[in-house]
């Protein structure tokens, strides 16, 4: 297949859930993690749960990189604009995740703190060369597939001596974050493992999860079909007693992944001995920083601030549901007193986010599927 619609035929898709229905076994469940948001977002947008037998459900993953970050984090941004005075840039999901005291970075605008919405992290760089007599901080976050522009950036700034800009560096790691969840004994059988993610990293770092936890782990890409051809594949598996790692995403992911950007990672980050996610709390070595030779462009050194942890809001189940433990319907406040118009977690702000696409697609869905 060549274009992207091909990807969406819609009797391949009658076909292959035709396949997946004759090759479940009725008398056991079949429950899959999603690991990545772009996966949960594609099931909810495309109906692909709604073409599975009953016994086979997808289990929402943490993979969402607004999610999964605490909300100190977000109070530290919020302080670091307010008490150094600095230009702060950010994508603009970020900007209405509310943090610890539930004021988010809009508000915080509102206020008159200088935050910007960018798209990329060269605007935030031009907005630094624009205006020398400001200090202009990239709030950064992301999984390893958003690490590279921020790199980029570093150097580009490095080599132009841009001294006043620097990053708020929020960057996790996907193999941690997944080892942590399945050593806390999360209920699933298979991985459908991130497309993004490794195209950077390979499909090598995910060798762990057959052999420690022995559990079947498919990349797979983000189409309907893609998730769809993938899903088979685990069944497959989980039939045969079998438990490895396969590509289904063959046409974007490698073993080894992508080199070239492994290389420009190593130069710039390092990784930090612990992270707090939230969520699933503090993970060893999950998380990255900059280098010390780019202390210079580290905005958590140049604008030291400290924020105590955050309690999520009374009723709020993201952490259950970042952990796979519960869906976004058996949180009480969804859809009453947390809508995308007024989100209470971050699972409803970002439209990676587990609560948003249960809001976008899957309300009438799930309760015809329940009912
Ligand atoms: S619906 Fe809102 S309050 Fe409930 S878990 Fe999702 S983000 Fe949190």
């Amino acid at each position: 297949m060549r274009y992207v619609d091909e990807f969406r035929d819609h009797a391949l898709a009658k076909r292959l859930a035709a396949t997946i229905a004759a090759e479940v076994d009725p008398g056991r469940d079949y429950r899959l993690m999603e690991f990545c948001g772009g996966h949960t977002h594609a099931i909810f947008r495309y109906g692909v749960q709604q073409l599975m037998p009953p016994r086979l459900r997808f289990v929402h993953g943490p993979g969402c990189p607004v999610c999964v970050l605490p909300m100190a984090r977000i109070d530290q941004a919020i302080t670091l604009t307010e008490r150094h005075g600095v230009t702060l840039c950010t994508y603009g999901d970020l900007m209405r995740v509310p943090g610890g005291d539930r004021r988010t970075l809009f508000q915080a605008r509102a206020e008159g703190a200088d935050v910007r919405m960018v798209y990329s992290t060269q605007d935030a760089l031009r907005i630094a060369r624009e205006q020398p007599g400001r200090e202009v901080v990239f709030f950064a976050i992301g999984f390893e597939t958003t690490t590279p522009p921020t790199a980029v950036a570093l150097e580009q700034a490095r080599a132009e001596g841009l001294a006043n800009f620097s990053v708020f560096c929020n960057h996790v790691l996907t193999p941690p974050a997944l080892a942590a969840i399945l050593a806390d004994g999360a209920r699933i059988d298979a991985i459908l493992g991130p497309s993004h993610v490794s195209t950077l990293i390979g499909t090598a770092p995910y060798a762990f999860v057959p052999e420690q936890h022995r559990l079947p782990l498919v990349i797979a890409g983000f189409e309907p079909l893609d998730v769809m051809q993938s899903t088979l594949m685990l069944v497959r598996q989980i039939n045969a007693g079998t438990a490895r790692v396969e590509n289904q995403y063959r046409r974007a992911v490698s073993e080894s992944g992508n080199r070239k950007a492994q290389a420009l990672m190593a130069r710039v980050f390092r990784v930090r001995e612990r992270f707090a996610w939230r969520g699933l709390g503090e993970i060893a070595e999950s998380a990255l920083e900059l280098a010390p030779e780019f202390a210079a462009f580290d905005a958590e050194r140049r604008f030291p601030v400290e924020c105590a942890p955050a309690r999520e809001p009374r009723g709020c189940e993201c952490p259950a549901i970042l952990r796979g433990e519960k869906r976004p319907t058996e949180c009480r406040l969804f859809g009453t007193g947390c809508t995308p118009a007024h989100p209470l977690g971050a699972c409803m702000v970002s439209s990676e986010g587990a609560c948003a696409a249960y809001w976008s697609y899957g309300r009438t869905r799930d309760r015809a599927a329940a009912g």
